[in-house]
Formats: structure tokens, C-alpha cells, sequence
């Protein structure tokens, strides 16, 4: 049985707290919840989670700001929970890093679903090799790999990034899918999970032209031709995390370097 996943919950209503406890512990992960914002950036930086989910309305300080502050040193999960979900608020939230917003109101099973979702894209190997959410997750092949390897065979080196062959490549932007990594003519850009998802599968695409919806259901781990409903709200938010996408890049939608719009479609890369 490989490590518990972590989860910190930052909540100040006492039942949500205690109800978002006992369903991430459900799932599998060993939860740290406070209840306020200072206490809860404190319980992330010490307890390094895989997942935190953080109210937007604190007694001390507002989710965002907690969110922004987590950025600075976490790359977990971060999902903004909001009693009254409002569009400005969600935009504010992805533009400072959350992976995911949802109404307070959520179903117990659709916040496991995107949990779970989340993991299966992980960001960094040990998240997936933590082996957390057993039977909600399934490992990558490289993890599983790497699980099954015994201790006493030497490790595979760490690839060297400024000499390995990225898996994709389009002037000068790379990207190595297995490590995670993406860099401007050798430079290593600094992506959030999402970014970092958005931009493989358009560099995986190439000059196919992508539409929000096959965006979302790529980052709900949905092959994008089984037609499961997208709503609205996700396609903001994949509208949002592109233009973080762009803005990291240093990319403009008017003269576009690597991901152009086109109109009324979707996305891809440029010639
Ligand atoms: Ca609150």
C-alpha cells in the first residue's frame, strides 16, 4: 500500500469543515482543516499537500489571497470552494492559481470525480508515485513502472533537461511530456498543472483545431469523443486558463507566436 495522499482544507464553517474532512478522508487522503486563512497557508507549507480546497469566504482573509499566497510555494491542487458562485470571483480565482472553483452546494460524488480527475493529469511523478486514491486514480505507465521496480535496481538517471530531446517542439517552446516541463528556447516557463495540461494537448494537436469543450473534457481525462457534457462555466474557466497559458508564454492572441484562436472554434498552434 503506497503513501496517503494529503489533503488541507481551509473552511471556517464548522459542519462544511467537518462534512469536506470526512469525504477527503473517504477518498483516501489523510486531512489537515483549519479554519482560517492564516492557519490554513501555514497547515499547506508545512504538511505539502496534494490537494487543498480553500473557502472564499474568510473571517481574516479573503480564499483569493489565500490562494495567491499558497502559489508562491505550493503547486498542489487547489480547488476554491464559493457559498455563492459568481463569475468575476472564478475568474479571479484561476487567474491566481485554482484548478477548480465550485459552489458550495457541490455533490459529494462530482467533488470526488474532479479530484480524481485532477490526479490522473499529476503534475510532478511523486504525486502520482504516492499511490494515493487507490481505485479512484490509476497510475500513469511511468509511475506504475517505477512502483514495480525493486529498490535494489539502480534508478533510471534524472533526464538532464537542457540536453534530453523534448517531446514536442514548435518555435522554440518544448515540452517534455514524462517530466512535466515546458521551456522557451531553454528557459523553463513555470506552469500551474492546468497551463502545463492545456499546452501539451495543443502541442500535441498541433494544427487541429481544438474547441473549449474538447479542452475541458482533455482536462477532466475525458476522450473528447464521447460528447460528455460541458458546461458554460468550464469553458470560461478553459478560457481563463488559456490566457494565464498565454500571459506565462508571453504570447499575444492578436500577433500570436505559438496558440492562435480561431474564431468561433477553438484553438491551436500557429503555422
Ligand atoms: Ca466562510
Amino acid at each position: 500500500m503506497g503513501k496517503r495522499g494529503v489533503a488541507v482544507v481551509i473552511e471556517d464553517d464548522d459542519d462544511i469543515r467537518s462534512s469536506l474532512t470526512g469525504l477527503l478522508q473517504q477518498s483516501g487522503f489523510a486531512v489537515h482543516a483549519r479554519s482560517s486563512g492564516f492557519e490554513g497557508v501555514e497547515a499547506v507549507r508545512k504538511h505539502e499537500p496534494d490537494v487543498v480546497t480553500v473557502d472564499l469566504g474568510l473571517a481574516d482573509f479573503d480564499g483569493i489571497e489565500a490562494l495567491r499566497r499558497i502559489r508562491t510555494f505550493s503547486d498542489a491542487y487547489l480547488i476554491i470552494l464559493a457559498a455563492r458562485p459568481d463569475e468575476a470571483d472564478a475568474v479571479l480565482a484561476f487567474t491566481a492559481g485554482a484548478d477548480d472553483y465550485l459552489p458550495k452546494a457541490f455533490r459529494p460524488r462530482e467533488l470526488r470525480a474532479r479530484i480524481a480527475a485532477m490526479l490522473r493529469r499529476p503534475r510532478t511523478a511523486h504525486v502520482a508515485a504516492a499511490g494515493l486514491l487507490t481505485g479512484l486514480v490509476e497510475l500513469p505507465p511511468a509511475a506504475q513502472r517505477s512502483r514495480d521496480t525493486p529498490s535494489s535496481e539502480p534508478e533510471t538517471p534524472a533526464e538532464d533537461p537542457t540536453t534530453a530531446d523534448p517531446d514536442f517542439s514548435h518555435r522554440g517552446l518544448t515540452v517534455h511530456e514524462g517530466g512535466r516541463r515546458a521551456a522557451v528556447h531553454g528557459v523553463p516557463l513555470d506552469l500551474t498543472r492546468t497551463e502545463f495540461d492545456l499546452l501539451l494537448y495543443l502541442m500535441k494537436n498541433g494544427r487541429a483545431v481544438r474547441t473549449k469543450a474538447d479542452l475541458v473534457r482533455w482536462l477532466r481525462n475525458d476522450p473528447y469523443n464521447t460528447g460528455s457534457f460541458v458546461s458554460e462555466r468550464e469553458e470560461r474557466a478553459v478560457e481563463v486558463h488559456l490566457s494565464n497559458l498565454r500571459r506565462r508564454l508571453g504570447d499575444s492572441p492578436r500577433k500570436p507566436r505559438w496558440v492562435e484562436t480561431v474564431r468561433g472554434l477553438g484553438y491551436r498552434l500557429t503555422p
